[in-house]
């Protein structure tokens, strides 16, 4: 397929980049690098089916200057967004412009190119939810104007925008609804827990627990999330497949319990010190995965251990560097 990928050059898109090349598809990504890396975009930069495009998607998606020879698109993948609750908090209206006009460009593109749709969508939807674990039938509690909103009402425009051009345009569109993933290529400095704990644990430095460590969240390793995409990307069009698929990892951590495991697995005599919990962060969080189960056959298969594993070799090897997987992936393809 011939697959444009917003937000190519952050985490998720970085790996869904590689396993879309590695099956044999074109992928053009496009990235502004607001909260993303160009390291990411030079891992793919010899591939020969890998073009990309610097553009900022709110403004529009200049996909004719960066074109497979003017090739049709057969899907259109949005994964545009800042993500880190700092990073969308330090730019509250660009990610409510991705969420909205990036999401509109991104639909127009799939619309004039007759492409299937993907949004990258979040469990963030949910809110501060008051159903656990959370159904995509849940519709969720969130606080329209706190500072988390920028990023929760973005996502829940740009769902609200796809359904209306699936049921406007006939448009064949698909939405996840992801959960805390981590990985391998997360930038070192985005203020998520997975990576400033891992950074503080290798650097030797106490680990921040924000507030009493009793909140939780749920944590999925990449190459699963990515599995799920691609599972969904590829079922046969059906009224169902166009519903929210929540993809997550349901085993629930208490934020100090993840804390200890980092500390157990880098350096067992590192303080654990508690800072003050940022307003509205969720209480709770896990997903309920029965439909992805039922849909796709889809679950995921990496545990917390091994994930970490990957996750903590990943950022001792510098952030950025080409993994061996990676380099692999021009050569198969040639
Ligand atoms: P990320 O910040 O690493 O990647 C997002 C990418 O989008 C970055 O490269 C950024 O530069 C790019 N971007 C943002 N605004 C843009 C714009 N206007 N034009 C062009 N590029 C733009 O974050 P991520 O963790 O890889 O998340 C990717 C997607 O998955 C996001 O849509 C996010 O909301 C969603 N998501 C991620 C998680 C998670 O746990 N990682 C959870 C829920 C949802
Ligand atoms: N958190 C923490 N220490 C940190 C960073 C985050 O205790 O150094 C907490 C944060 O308050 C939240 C959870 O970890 O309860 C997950 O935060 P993250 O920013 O990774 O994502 P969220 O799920 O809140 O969007």
């Amino acid at each position: 397929m011939n697959i444009l990928l917003t937000g190519s050059a952050g985490f998720i898109g970085s790996h869904l980049t590689e396993r879309l090349l590695a099956d044999g598809h074109t992928v053009t990504g496009v990235d502004n690098y607001i909260s993303g890396q160009p390291e990411n975009t030079a891992l793919f930069a010899d591939h020969p089916n890998f073009k990309f495009i610097q553009a900022d998607v709110s403004e529009g998606i200049p996909y004719r200057a960066g074109t497979f020879e003017g090739q049709t698109l057969d899907f259109v993948l949005h994964f545009a967004s800042p993500a880190s609750p700092p990073h969308y908090q330090q730019f509250p209206i660009e990610t409510l412009m991705v969420g909205a006009q990036g999401t509109q460009h991104a639909l127009e593109l799939a619309h004039a190119h007759g492409a299937r749709f993907l949004l990258a969508s979040t469990s963030e939807v949910y809110g501060d939810p008051q159903v656990h674990p959370q159904p995509e039938s849940y519709w969720g509690h969130v606080n329209p104007n706190g500072l988390r909103s920028c990023y929760d009402e973005a996502k829940r425009y740009a769902e609200a925008l796809t359904f209306a051009y699936h049921r406007h345009h006939g448009l064949d569109t698909r939405v996840i609804r992801i959960f805390n993933t981590y990985g391998p290529r997360m930038r070192p400095d985005d203020g998520r827990v997975v990576t400033n704990l891992v950074v503080q644990a290798l650097a030797g430095q106490p680990l921040t627990v924000y507030g009493d460590g009793q909140q939780t969240r749920s944590f999925q390793y990449v190459t699963d999330l990515v599995n799920g995409v691609v599972a969904l990307m590829n079922a046969e069009e059906s009224d169902a497949v166009h519903a929210p698929v929540n993809l997550g990892n349901p085993d629930e951590y208490t934020i100090l319990q993840f804390a200890q495991v980092i500390r157990e697995r880098i350096d067992p005599a590192l303080e654990i010190i508690h800072e003050p919990l940022p307003a509205d962060d969720p209480r709770q969080r896990r997903p309920d995965i029965s439909r992805a189960r039922e849909l796709l056959g889809w679950a995921p298969t990496v545990d917390l251990d091994a994930g970490l594993a990957r996750t903590v070799e990943g950022f001792r090897t510098s952030v950025g560097a080409v993994p061996a997987s990676v380099e692999r992936t021009p050569v198969a393809a040639e």
